[in-house]
């Protein structure tokens, strides 16, 4: 039998007073004004600005789920493609609940779970993904061999094998992608300077299974998280640092009950070295950076400090934040597996992530997350902007002369 994480589950009909009570007032399609001084930049629902109608942005998501609840309406594609283009960032949510106790991104949750349930979602765009999942047991469909090779030279510890204080998961991105590998390096490298025992599990770990999860798939989601919490606990490390915000949010969310170690994302433990000066930054690095807050590491963790502290220990650089920052953060354009199935509308999105930057008059925008990473250089790509997509790890090795060479 199937280990299940929660014991009694949430489903869509749990949340009928949320979506019967919402007042259609619409404050969750922008931010709000007094805390964003420019009005160009006061639309924060990637899903609202680029499609318009209402359906889009979590006021009339909520009255869909509602009807559909009630059977007033069915699955149509236009409400499937409504869904699916939620890019889950949770701006409609931090807009929302302060002022009206409401969660309009848990309704779209589990609208995206009665989906899988009822086989109507997720979309064929998703599925080769969901292929790799099945024959590789990560998101991108390498050998499960190999996702250790990132970490090759740096001398890192089996945690398998050998006793570790910090347990290193990595992700699938940080583990496989050439352009992320750097940063995965770094935070190793950094967490490995404290002194502590660093060690991997290597091609024991699985994907974390958020993207599951986020596809409304949550029995497949579950799998993973269970095989995962096994192998972490038998490692008895003390405390398990996540490189990527997908994978802390669902280690702290769903994982936590279930897990012996305390969870932790990288930029928390380095930024509390700093601190302790068990890492001093002393090289200059003179540059203007902005910092996008990613929406899992800050609206949904609540993590915004650690990584402002890091920036502000680096001697040289000034740090500038944009416009939308902190709660009213926008998304980068990867959130939601949105753009697996429409790559286009997740350019978009990080193109006028990357405007804003500009507009800012930074050199280089930074951030700690590989989805954002990603899709952010794409945006620069995209518009043939000069700025630099930067990570924070790779950022901070520069502050201490120890960068990749
Ligand atoms: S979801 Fe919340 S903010 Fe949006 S219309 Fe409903 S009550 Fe208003
Ligand atoms: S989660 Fe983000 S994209 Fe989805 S409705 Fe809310 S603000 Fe819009």
């Amino acid at each position: 039998m199937k280990k299940r994480l929660t014991a009694t589950r949430e489903v869509l009909s749990d949340l009928r007073d949320d979506f019967s009570l919402c007042g259609k007032c619409k404050l969750c399609q922008a931010c709000h004004v007094q805390e964003v001084e420019h009005a160009r930049f006061w639309r924060n629902c990637p899903a609202g600005t680029r499609f318009r109608f209402d359906n889009y942005y979590a006021s009339g998501r909520m009255e869909m789920a509602r009807a559909y609840e009630l059977c007033e309406i069915e699955a149509t594609p236009g409400l499937i493609h409504s869904l699916y283009t939620c890019m889950l960032c949770g701006s409609c949510q931090q807009q929302c609940f302060p002022l009206k106790q409401i969660n309009p991104l848990r309704v779209t949750e589990l609208m995206r779970e009665t989906a899988v349930r009822e086989g109507w979602g997720p979309l064929p765009e998703h599925q080769p993904a969901l292929d790799n999942l099945e024959e590789h047991d990560n998101l991108l469909g390498l050998p499960q061999a190999d996702r250790g090779k990132w970490a090759e030279g740096l001398g890192l510890k089996s945690a398998a094998q050998e006793e570790v204080d910090i347990l290193i998961f990595t992700g699938c991105h940080y583990s496989y992608k050439e352009g992320l590998i750097p940063a995965a390096r770094s935070a190793a490298r950094l967490l490995a300077s404290t002194g502590a025992r660093v060690g991997i599990l290597g091609e024991g770990e699985l994907c974390c299974g958020a993207p599951l999860l986020e596809l409304g798939d949550r029995d497949w989601f579950e799998t993973f998280a269970w095989e995962n919490i096994q192998r972490i606990n038998a490692t008895q490390a003390k405390t398990v640092v996540t490189l990527c915000p997908h994978c802390a949010s669902v280690f702290s969310e769903e994982y936590a009950p279930e897990l012996e170690a305390e969870v932790m994302h990288a930029s928390q433990v380095i930024s509390q070295a700093i601190k302790e000066k068990k890492i001093q930054p002393n090289h200059e690095v003179a540059q203007k950076v902005a910092w996008h807050d990613p929406c899992r590491l800050g609206r949904r963790l609540g993590i915004y400090d650690p990584p402002r502290r890091i920036l502000a220990s680096l001697p040289g650089l000034e740090m500038v934040e944009l416009p939308r920052h902190r709660g009213n953060t926008l998304c980068c354009g990867n959130g939601g597996m949105a753009a697996y199935a429409f790559p286009d509308y997740g350019e978009w999105v990080a193109q006028e992530r990357v405007f804003e930057a500009e507009f800012t008059g930074a050199e280089s925008l930074a951030t700690s997350c590989p989805w954002c990473e990603e899709m952010l250089r794409q945006g620069a790509k995209a518009r043939g902007s000069d700025l630099v997509v930067e990570n924070l790890f790779t950022l901070l090795e520069k502050g201490i002369g120890g960068e990749e060479r």
